[in-house]
């Protein structure tokens, strides 16, 4: 049987498209000129829409780097500091019905979910940078590696920063996993991922969806909002779209993937068109200090709130932490601040889930 990634995109139009075809000079009243979604910005590319994503102040960032050299931050972890696991990854593939999801580390992870191989955020590299030799580096090697990896179906991307997006990663996936291989991303990453090979590629906008595997026993993958931004360089802020991401497999699991997000109003909205999850992957790390870093990362006590606000049902999978140093906290507390954080909103322990390096949950129905 051929396993490979079938696709199909939702009929809903990108207003991106909509924006560059002609358009009348006087628009009649009947047919009204299509608004463009919020989140797009008139002048190109994309913005958050809500007000809890109040533009950082200018400055924001020199400011910070300044106060830092003030300060004396955490140490790094080492690695015997962050336990490790072995991981369960099945076999080719785990069997239809059953969900496997394995930590490799940050925000990546090896999602088996309706018997295809997906993952997520992909980044094997030593250093979250794009310079070799200096940036953010791990604390410890991937939980699983490259070679380790069953045969891959497709990778969902929540978008471009650099502990998110590896290039070296994407083209050693696409020369292992080749023309099978579908990248699955926001808007804007189609001249990217080709100009490294990569062919098979479906953008999509908040709220499209799109299909992965056989018809009739498909997956569904669907584009959500986040409250975060993009940018690798100088010259292209804002230009790709960012969004996190929800999975529906054939047999009725549904997962959500969190991507980068501050935490914004529109969680309880996300868990009633997607959810409800039997498992939530948010971000808990990478949030200090709060002063600048609140509008595009949560805190481990928002993290919960936000897993309350997307229906408080299933697992909650703590990501973004552990792996390497973005911000100022110890890269080693927000563990402990969620364990706190859901004690105290009484949730049961079973269903939270702070992963080792490599660890691998599985799900099964029922
Ligand atoms: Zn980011
Ligand atoms: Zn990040």
């Amino acid at each position: 049987m051929d396993r490979r990634a079938f696709l199909s995109t939702s009929a809903g139009v990108a207003a991106g498209m909509a924006a560059g075809a002609p358009q009348p000079r006087e628009p009649e009243p009947e047919r009204p000129l299509r608004a463009l979604p919020p989140h797009h910005n008139p002048e190109g590319g994309f913005v958050n829409p809500w007000p809890t994503a109040e533009t950082r102040e200018p400055g924001g960032f020199l400011r910070w780097q300044r106060e830092r050299l003030g300060q004396t931050l955490p140490p790094d972890p080492v690695p015997a500091q962050l336990p490790r696991a072995a991981s369960e990854i099945a076999h080719p593939r785990a069997p239809f019905g059953e969900v496997r999801v394995t930590w490799v580390g940050h925000a990546t992870f090896l999602i088996q979910a309706g018997g295809l191989n997906l993952l997520t955020d992909p980044v094997f590299g030593r250093r979250a940078s794009p310079l070799r030799f200096l940036g953010p580096a791990r604390f410890t090697p991937p939980g699983v590696s490259l070679a380790e990896l069953p045969p891959l179906d497709a990778v969902l991307l929540s978008h471009d920063h650099y502990d998110h997006l590896d290039d070296g990663s994407v083209r050693r996936l696409q020369r292992a996993h080749g023309e099978r291989l579908l990248w699955v991303t926001p808007l804007g990453y189609r001249r990217w991922f080709a100009a490294r090979g990569a062919r098979r590629v479906v953008e999509l906008d908040w709220w499209q969806e799109a299909t992965l595997g056989e018809p009739g026993a498909a997956t569904r993958v669907v584009a959500l909002p986040a409250q975060h931004w993009t940018s690798r360089t100088p010259w292209d802020r804002q230009q790709k779209l960012w969004a996190s991401w929800a999975l529906a497999t054939p047999t009725g699991q549904r997962l959500y993937f969190g991507g980068d997000s501050g935490w914004f109003p529109e969680y309880p909205r996300l868990g009633r068109h997607a959810g409800p999850f039997d498992l939530a992957l948010l971000p808990v790390g990478a949030y200090e200090p709060r002063w600048f870093m609140r509008p595009v990362h949560m805190n481990p006590e928002e993290a919960v709130q936000a897993y309350q606000e997307l229906g408080g049902a299933g697992v909650f999978g703590a990501m973004h932490w552990g792996t390497f140093r973005l911000t100022d906290e110890d890269p080693l507390e927000p563990p402990g601040r969620v364990r706190a954080a859901w004690a105290a909103a009484r949730l049961p322990e079973e269903r939270l889930w702070i992963p080792r390096h490599g660890e691998t949950r599985v799900l099964r129905r029922g």
